[in-house]
């Protein structure tokens, strides 16, 4: 099978799909491997490395998309790019199927098989193909980074004759995957950390990395079967908010990685609790591209509220290129030899395995997930 890999085109994008390592190893699974010239520049993989790991390097895109079975990528394609895909052809890449309708129509049309990366069943035995744990990891340590150069203040305590700096105070209102590893980060750095989040197990994980769990009582809450949060009712986000007032108002910096999957992240962080902030405050918006949890807060932008510096940077990850692609390719690659089919040689597309059909979108010019297809259905 011809497996292609063409350039990131997304403006500031830097992290590629696949890293050499694992070109090689797609090699040795018996795929023909095919990258984009200059593919990993920003990440700092050179065109020779892929040579050497046994891939070809090409200049002609519109002839990598024409030719591939397999396009292996981060980022959902353009609309003109899946015209430019054959029938048949297996596309791999973030697709935001909840939201990008026009692209699942076309996937559809073209007869393309589209497997979306944040659709893969969050089971034990897909935690190595995950890429939404893998990037939200690293997007949980790069906001403390950022968090710390704007804050004013250091995170840890300090005594010296010049006398003893306080630690600084860190809330995390969220705490999955990047939420958890913000806290970590944070404790490391020597803050004082609390965290809420609105799954009660997630206390323990909280406690065990040394932080403080914000106990408020919502009532019923609970997590769907694949360990998601519930969304809130208008009532249980106000009682959340006004729980959260007094404590926002005495930390350093503030992180929120409030997620409902499929929804609209909810707004916990209002304008009047960050006018009760201390000047020179830091917030970190991590859902600010989708909607944000922080009223402010601009999407990939610094802002400012009363003195308060309000992050909504997105693509976090792609802060730390480098790791985040390693990771990402990882995912990718054991998601290709979970599927390949030694004797054939071939990505063999088989709705009877346990994790595949979750996460395949469209397929022989269907939409064969039942989720897309209700909201494509309704939404349409
Ligand atoms: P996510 O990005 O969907 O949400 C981030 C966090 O926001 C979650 O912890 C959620 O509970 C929380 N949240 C939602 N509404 C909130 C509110 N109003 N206030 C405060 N917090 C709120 O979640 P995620 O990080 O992708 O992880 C979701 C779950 O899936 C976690 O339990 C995680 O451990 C689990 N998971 C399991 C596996 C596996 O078993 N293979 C892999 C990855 C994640």
């Amino acid at each position: 099978m011809r497996i292609a890999i063409p350039k990131e085109t997304h403006p500031g994008e830097n992290r590629v799909p696949i890293i050499p390592d694992h070109a090689k190893k797609l090699c040795r699974l018996g795929a023909t491997v095919t990258v984009e010239a200059g593919i990993g520049a920003g990440s700092g993989f050179s065109d020779a490395e892929y040579e050497d790991a046994g891939a070809s390097v090409s200049s002609h895109r519109e002839e990598l998309f024409g030719s591939a079975d397999i396009l292996l990528r981060l980022r959902k394609p353009e609309l003109d790019e899946i015209k430019m895909m054959q029938r048949g052809c297996i596309h791999i890449s973030y697709l935001d199927p909840f939201n990008e309708h026009e692209l699942i129509r076309g996937f559809q049309a073209q007869g393309v098989t589209a497997i979306s990366m944040e659709m893969i069943p969050r089971t034990t035995r897909s935690q190595k193909m995950d890429a939404l744990s893998s990037q939200a990891n690293l997007a949980g340590y790069v906001m403390v980074m950022q968090a710390a150069t704007y804050l004013p203040r250091i995170f840890p305590m300090m005594m010296t004759p010049a006398g003893t700096l306080k630690p600084a105070n860190v809330f995390v209102i969220g705490a999955g995957v990047a939420g958890l590893q913000a806290i970590a980060t944070a404790k490391r750095l020597g803050a004082k950390v609390t965290a809420f989040d609105t799954r009660p197990v997630v206390a323990e994980q909280v406690q065990s990395l040394g932080a403080k769990f914000l106990e408020i009582d919502l009532g019923e809450t609970g997590e769907t079967a694949g360990g998601y949060a519930r969304e809130l009712t208008a009532e249980q986000v106000e009682i959340q908010r006004q729980a959260q007032k007094e404590l926002i108002a005495k930390s350093d910096v503030v992180i929120t990685t409030a997620q409902v999957f499929g929804r609209k992240p909810p707004v916990l962080v209002t304008k009047d609790m960050i006018e009760g902030m201390a000047p020179g405050s830091v917030i970190v918006d991590m859902a600010a591209e989708t909607g944000g949890n922080v009223e402010g807060s601009v999407p990939n932008e610094v802002a400012e509220w009363s003195g308060v510096t309000i992050i909504g940077k997105g693509n976090l990850a792609g802060e730390v290129a480098r790791d985040a692609s390693q990771m990402y390719s990882s995912n990718l690659f054991n998601l290709v030899e979970d599927n390949w089919h030694e004797e054939q040689n071939i990505f063999a597309v088989d709705f009877d395995d346990d994790i595949l059909p979750g996460c395949i979108i469209t397929h022989a010019g269907d939409v064969v997930n039942e989720t897309i297809k209700n909201i494509l259905e309704g939404g349409a």
